[in-house]
Parts: structure tokens; C-alpha cells; sequence
């Protein structure tokens, strides 16, 4: 009887006999490794029993149950990597940064014509650092962060020092089959833009799984250097890389780096550089042993290249990677190459022969055999640490962090002391502060323009307009800077993958997988990197689901107006007040998942395979910048946008349509414009011409409703009443996201979508805000 990868018990280990399931699921399960032959050690499971957690290749793995069942194993008394590792740690002589690369030999050939630009692709796998490194190489300061996916786009530079270079971050992918959608984005550029060089980072840490990608790229015969990066994590453990010997088994310059410390960084732009002038192709791409295993995968993937040869050099694919896709089964190459019936039906034959000597379907042995090259690259190349002190340190506060039972209540914890400290501690001090002395500036203001006898409106228009509107919502930068600051340190740190993988089991009840975890907590901060995020979600049934869900986070440009009213409606409950408001926001998201997923989205969310990377002390320089980008992207926001709006409509609201300045607001033709709309708001208590303009240019950016409110309100916002107070407060939680939260969705999804988030979101708001007001009246608060 055959044991299932499920059935495993805590801290056992086994190896995998075979990997079951179908499609692009499977493929995805053996490009990380998942493959005949592997050996695998249970971690744990998660707190609510699913998924687990599996260590594998020598890094942390995500499966769910019911993907596990499918895989094979047979259990092992003792995990024998351990000891075969202890007797090759013997040897430990360090090559050290700044090997100079004995192998490759340069300057011969003839080098691209003078003024040709040196485009780069920066391709490896997700989490191993090729944007620090692009950071580094460019002086660009692109966002960073310890978890599976933050770059969901790409991104160009010069390297510094190089004008005539083009370097292109790409997002991370473990192969060149493509499982979600930004992954295509990496691997379409490869294809189609064709880069003079790659650089190819490899987390040397995790250099197994890190160079089957490399062993795909090098397939491709572009001019590619791998960048070995973070070598001062290996080397602080004691592991070693031979790059000579590396270097001369795959035929490509490999450079030792720590991109993080701007280690051999000059280095590998030297060898990039000359690779890229020189067209230096790789030297190999033929992988595949005569001997192992009986030869049968060696024979068919010659075979095939024969058999193609014609066909790759006319639809311009490099032979042997098409060779290699043929054989895997990828319909896109094989369209490209334009097969007749008699040519696809002898590769039929050939995959079929090759299955049968090799006792593996096609896509197990092509994995099998890429595994087994890297294994005598390892073999005779590296010296892995035994255990990384960053691994055990994060398994330690693993056992804490997702423990069985100490998992959740941490989780409700961090997430309640992120809030308090943001909402209650930290966040009002500073604004207080901001607050007095924009008030002071204003009394300032005041004074010089009552001496100076400036005229009437143009004095309202400054104290009311500029310092109380655009003041106010400025006011609000040290609660939003700090907001940001938290969670970009939860991402930082490697917790928000751990959140995904306890919750995941949550998240399927509504519908959605442990990575659209990511999206909606980015979506505290703002709606648009939250929407852009969920392009790493495997799916498209996800993606969508998880983009319209992502406007229930209440995000930060909205505290304005929470402050704002509760300041006037309920001062000193405003921590209570805004607690609520959030948890609103959560539970008709979450209603709303439940609708989606029995209408819109029926069906199953995809499975959830993902690395958990260790955990790491965010970098101070990262973090800054981010913060300095927040209050910069903020500042621009508030005195661009906030400020046009504020002054369109303080001029609508002053003057009549002749033009004549109005004594009475109601005549103006702000109020005439807003009359409009007004009824439809007149249920929910929000009838007034001045409420309705400050919501309308809430659409521009949220904060301004509080700019405009300022403005209209010169009695004091309290007048409208407590009950509409509410209303306003859970009708602009959930109202329509702002323009630049909708275009993002457009971006995503296209029009047809966005238009219908804008409609869906407004009645929503419209229907909560009015159950609101009904228990309100019902309770006597009217
Ligand atoms: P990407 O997903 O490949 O773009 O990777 P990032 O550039 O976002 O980096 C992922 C994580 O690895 C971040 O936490 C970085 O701080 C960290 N990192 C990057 N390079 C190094 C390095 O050379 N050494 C160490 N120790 N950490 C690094
Ligand atoms: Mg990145």
C-alpha cells in the first residue's frame, strides 16, 4: 500500500515516489521541486490543520491536504541529506568575492557595434533579490520586500556608470512554464524583447531550486552571468561555493554577490557588460547524460532537436529550450513551431518511447533530469551550511508565530497594536503637533492679510480653502506615514507570507487561497498597490474576486474623514468609533465574498503552493524610503488634487452662474450642480447639497471630502446631526474607491469592471448606510 505525502507525521522525513494531478498545477509542483526522487521533511501543519508546511530542497514549502494526497512517498527512517552533508562539510576554503572569473576568458570575438544600447533582463527566482540588486545597479530605490511576488511589473534603468545599458527588473519565476500572470510577464520578455544578456540571480542559499531556473535560461543561448547573491548569509554559515567549478559545469561566468551589502556587484557588471559587447554565448545547454538513468531523456531531447531544427530557426525560438518545451507539452512553442502531422505525430512517439524507458510521464522526467545535473553541480561545487542560523531562527519564531494555538491570538494581536499604536499612541500625538502649527501659520495668514486689506473672498478663500481644508487633511500625514511604516515592516520581516499560510484554510471558506491574504491588508494602506498585488494570484477566478473585495479595506486616505467626524460627533471615542468602521468594512467584505463566490465566481480557489521565505530584519534604508515616498506621493496628492478641488469648489459655492458673488450659498451653482444628485441620497440622511458636493469630490481622492466639507461647513460640520454624522461615516467607508484606485482596476481588469465597481460599491455603501440609519432612527438617535 502506498503512503501519501499527507499522511506524513511532524518531523518525518521521506522521499517522493510519485507527483499525481494535471495541468499547470502539476508542472508548477515539479519546477519547485516537487519531484520523483525528492526528499521531503514535514514541518507542521497549520493551526487550523491546513495547509502544511514542508521542507524541501532545503527551503519551506506550502501544500494544502488535498494537493498532497496526490504525491507518493516513501517514508525514511532517518533524513540521509543531513549525513551525507556532515562528511562533505570537511572542506571549507572560501573563493571569497572578486574571483575574477579564471574561466571565462575575455575580450576575444567581435564586440556589437559602438553606441549599441546593452539591454539586461534580471530574471531569477521570486524573493532572491533581484530588485536590491537592481537597486543597487541603478541607484532606483523600487520597492523591496520579503515575500514571494512584490514586483508584479517590470521596471527599467541605466547601471550606473554605464550609459549605454538598459537593465529590466522583472518579476520573480521558478521556470519558463508560467503559472500566474506576472510570471508571463517575465518570460514573454525573455522570448519576444530578446535581451543582448541576462543576469541571472541565484539565491545561493537555496541553490537547488534557484538554478532550475538557470538551467532553463541557459537553454535559451543568450549571454547570461549568474550573480550568486546573498553569500554573506551562506558564508556567515559556514557554506562555501566552488565559482570555478560551477562556473566551468555550466559555461556561463558566475559571480559571487551580496547585493544587500553591495558586494561583487562592480564585478558582475563587468562580466555582464563584456558578455553582453561580446555576445558571449553560454557554452553549454546540453544537460542531459548519456548514462543516467538509461540515457532515455538524453535520446529523445536529441532526437527532437533534430527533428525541429528547421522549425525553431524560422519562428526565431532558441532549438534546444523549444526542444525541451515540446517535450513538456507546452502548446504555445508548439504552435509557434508550426509542426505538420507526420513531424508531431514522431514526437508523440518519441515522448511516448521516453516515458516508457524512464518509467516517468514527460514532465516528471525533463524535471528529473534538470534535478539531476544540479545535483552534480552541488555535489561538486557547494558546500551548504547545515542549517542557516537565519532557518533556525525563523523556525523559532515560527513555533510562536504559526503555533497551533498561539497563531491567531498573535495575529489579532499584532494587527490590534499596529492599529492602537497608529490610531491611539503614536499617530495623534504627531498630528496634534502638525496640527497647531499649520493653525498658527494660518493665524498668521490671517493677521497679514487683514493688515494688508486684502479682498473678502480671496481671504476666506485662503483660511477656509488652503488652511482649514487642505490643512486638515495634511494633518493626517503622521497617522498615514505611520500606518504605511507597520505594515510595509510586517512585509518586510517575511510575516505577511506567514499570515497567508494560516489563514488560508479561512480564506477557502469564502471562497479565496491564503495569497489573497496579501492584497487585502496591502489594501489598508491604499487600494492601488493592493490591486497591483494581486497579479500574483495564480488564477483569474482569484484575481478578480480578490480586486473586488480589496475596496473594503478601508484604506488610509479615508482616516481624514473618520477623524473629521468623530472629532465632532463622538470626541474621545474616536479609537472605538474607527475600530468599528474598519470591522465594518471587513464583514461586509466578507458578505460580499459569500455573494460573489454563489454567483459571480463559483468554483474552487486554486491551490496554494508557496515559498515561506526566513524571516529578516527589514532594512532601514528600505523602509525610509518608503516613507519618504508615502509622505512625498501624500504632500503632491494634498496640494495638487485636494487643492483643485478645494478651490473649484469654493468658487461654485460663492458665486451664482452669473458670476455675481452670492451672500447665501443655496443660490450658488454648487448648489444648483449638487441638487441634483441630492435626492438619491435623501434616504440615507445625506441630502444636503454640501454633503453631496464633498462626496462627489471624494471620488478625486477621499481626503478631499474633508477639505470641502471645511469649506461649505463655515457653521461647523456638527450641524447636519449625529444621525447623518453616521451615515456620512459608513457611506464613505464604502462608496466607489477614488479615480486613481478605479484606473488601477481598469488597468487590471478593463472598463467593463471598473464601471461596475464604482455602481457595486455605491449602492453597497448606499444599502449599509441606510440599514445604519434605520437601527439609528429605531434606537431614537434621530
Ligand atoms: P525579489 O523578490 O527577487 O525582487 O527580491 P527582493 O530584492 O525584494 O529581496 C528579497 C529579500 O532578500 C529582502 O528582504 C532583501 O532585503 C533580502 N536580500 C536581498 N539581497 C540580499 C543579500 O545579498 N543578502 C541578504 N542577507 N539578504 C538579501
Ligand atoms: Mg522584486
Amino acid at each position: 500500500m502506498s503512503v501519501r505525502l499527507n499522511e506524513l507525521t511532524t518531523g518525518k522525513s521521506a522521499r517522493i515516489e510519485s507527483v499525481g494531478g494535471e495541468g499547470a498545477l502539476r508542472q508548477h509542483f515539479l519546477d519547485m521541486g516537487v519531484i520523483p526522487g525528492a526528499e521531503v521533511t514535514m514541518m507542521k501543519l497549520a493551526p487550523m490543520g491546513d495547509p502544511m508546511q514542508l521542507l524541501i530542497h532545503g527551503y519551506e514549502l506550502t501544500l494544502r491536504l488535498a494537493d498532497a494526497e496526490q504525491i507518493v512517498i516513501v517514508p525514511l527512517e532517518k533524513s540521509s541529506d543531513a549525513a551525507a552533508e556532515k562528511k562533505k562539510r570537511q572542506r571549507t576554503d572560501h573563493p571569497g568575492l572578486g574571483e575574477e572569473g579564471k574561466f571565462q576568458p575575455k575580450g576575444s570575438g567581435d564586440p556589437l557595434p559602438e553606441g549599441t544600447i546593452l539591454t539586461f533582463a534580471l530574471v531569477g527566482n521570486q524573493n532572491s533579490g533581484k530588485t536590491t540588486l537592481f537597486n543597487q545597479l541603478t541607484g532606483a530605490s523600487q520597492h523591496v520586500g520579503n515575500f514571494p511576488g512584490v514586483t508584479v511589473d517590470r521596471k527599467d534603468g541605466v547601471i550606473r556608470g554605464h550609459s549605454d545599458t538598459l537593465i529590466t527588473d522583472l518579476p520573480g519565476i521558478y521556470s519558463m512554464s508560467p503559472y500566474s500572470s506576472e510570471e508571463r510577464v517575465s518570460r514573454n520578455f525573455v522570448l519576444e524583447e530578446k535581451p543582448k544578456a541576462i543576469i541571472n540571480i541565484v539565491d545561493a542559499t537555496n541553490i537547488e531550486r534557484n538554478l532550475y531556473l538557470t538551467m532553463q535560461l541557459l537553454e535559451m543561448g543568450i549571454p547570461m552571468v549568474v550573480a550568486l547573491n546573498m553569500m554573506d548569509e551562506l558564508r556567515g554559515n559556514g557554506g562555501t561555493v566552488d565559482v570555478n567549478t560551477m562556473e566551468a559545469m555550466l559555461g556561463v561566468p558566475v559571480v559571487p554577490i551580496s547585493a544587500a551589502k553591495n558586494e561583487g556587484v562592480d564585478e558582475l557588471v563587468r562580466h555582464a557588460v563584456h558578455i553582453a559587447k561580446y555576445q558571449e554565448k553560454p557554452l553549454r545547454q546540453d544537460f542531459c547524460g548519456a548514462e543516467d538513468h538509461g540515457g532515455a531523456v538524453h535520446r529523445a531531447l536529441h532526437a527532437v532537436c533534430h527533428l525541429i531544427e528547421d522549425h525553431a530557426v524560422q519562428a526565431d525560438l532558441p532549438l534546444r529550450f523549444a526542444a525541451a518545451k515540446l517535450i513538456e507539452g507546452d502548446s504555445l512553442i508548439s504552435d509557434q513551431l508550426r509542426l505538420d502531422q507526420n513531424e508531431k505525430e514522431m514526437l508523440e512517439h518519441i515522448v511516448l518511447q521516453m516515458e516508457k524507458e524512464r518509467g516517468l510521464d514527460h514532465s516528471a522526467a525533463m524535471a528529473g533530469m534538470r534535478f539531476d545535473f544540479i545535483r552534480k553541480v552541488c555535489d561538486a561545487s557547494v558546500i551548504k551550511p547545515l542549517e542557516t542560523r537565519e532557518h533556525i531562527r525563523s523556525r523559532k519564531i515560527d513555533t510562536v508565530l504559526t503555533g497551533k494555538y498561539s497563531a491567531i491570538p498573535v495575529f489579532i494581536g499584532i494587527m490590534a497594536l499596529v492599529f492602537y499604536l497608529t490610531f491611539f499612541l503614536i499617530g495623534p500625538f504627531f498630528q496634534n503637533l502638525l496640527q497647531s502649527g499649520i493653525d498658527a501659520l494660518a493665524a498668521l495668514a490671517e493677521r497679514g492679510m487683514q493688515a494688508a486689506n486684502v479682498n473678502e473672498a480671496i481671504q476666506s478663500l485662503v483660511l477656509s480653502g488652503l488652511f482649514e481644508g487642505v490643512g486638515t487633511v495634511v494633518s493626517f500625514l503622521p497617522i498615514i506615514v505611520i500606518l504605511f511604516f507597520f505594515l510595509s515592516m510586517l512585509e518586510d520581516s517575511g510575516y505577511i507570507a506567514r499570515v497567508a499560510f494560516v489563514m488560508d484554510k479561512l480564506l477557502r471558506r469564502i471562497g479565496l487561497s491564503g495569497r489573497s491574504i496579501v492584497p487585502m491588508l496591502l489594501g489598508f494602506g491604499c487600494t492601488v498597490p493592493a490591486v497591483m498585488s494581486t497579479r500574483t494570484l495564480p488564477s483569474e477566478r482569484d484575481r478578480r474576486m480578490t480586486i473586488l473585495l480589496t475596496p473594503f479595506m478601508s484604506c488610509t486616505a479615508k482616516l481624514p474623514i473618520y477623524g473629521f467626524f468623530v472629532n465632532a460627533f463622538f470626541p474621545g471615542l474616536s479609537w472605538l468609533i474607527i475600530t468599528a468602521l474598519y470591522i465594518l468594512g471587513i464583514i461586509t467584505g466578507i458578505l460580499a465574498a459569500f455573494l460573489f463566490k454563489h454567483t459571480l465566481f463559483r468554483g474552487e480557489a486554486v491551490p496554494f503552493v508557496m515559498e515561506l521565505p526566513n524571516y529578516r530584519i527589514p532594512g532601514a534604508r528600505n523602509v525610509g524610503q518608503l516613507l519618504w515616498e508615502k509622505s512625498r506621493d501624500f504632500l503632491h496628492r494634498a496640494f495638487s488634487v485636494i487643492l483643485i478641488a478645494t478651490i473649484v469648489v469654493w468658487f461654485l459655492s460663492h458665486f451664482s452662474f452669473r458670476f455675481n458673488l452670492v451672500s447665501d450659498q443655496r443660490e450658488s451653482m454648487l448648489a444648483a450642480i449638487s441638487g441634483i444628485v441630492a435626492p438619491v441620497l435623501k434616504p440615507i440622511g445625506l441630502g444636503d447639497w454640501r454633503i453631496v458636493t464633498s462626496l462627489v469630490s471624494g471620488f478625486m481622492a477621499k481626503e478631499s471630502v474633508v477639505s470641502v466639507m471645511e469649506t461649505l461647513f463655515s457653521e461647523g460640520v456638527a450641524a447636519i446631526g449625529t444621525l447623518a454624522g453616521i451615515s456620512m461615516l459608513v457611506f464613505s467607508l464604502l462608496y466607489t474607491p477614488c479615480v486613481a484606485a478605479v484606473a488601477s482596476i481598469r488597468r487590471e481588469l478593463g472598463r467593463k469592471w471598473a464601471i461596475g465597481v464604482v455602481l457595486w460599491q455605491c449602492a453597497i455603501a448606499w444599502l449599509v448606510a441606510l440599514i445604519v440609519r434605520l437601527i439609528g432612527l429605531a434606537l431614537g438617535l434621530g
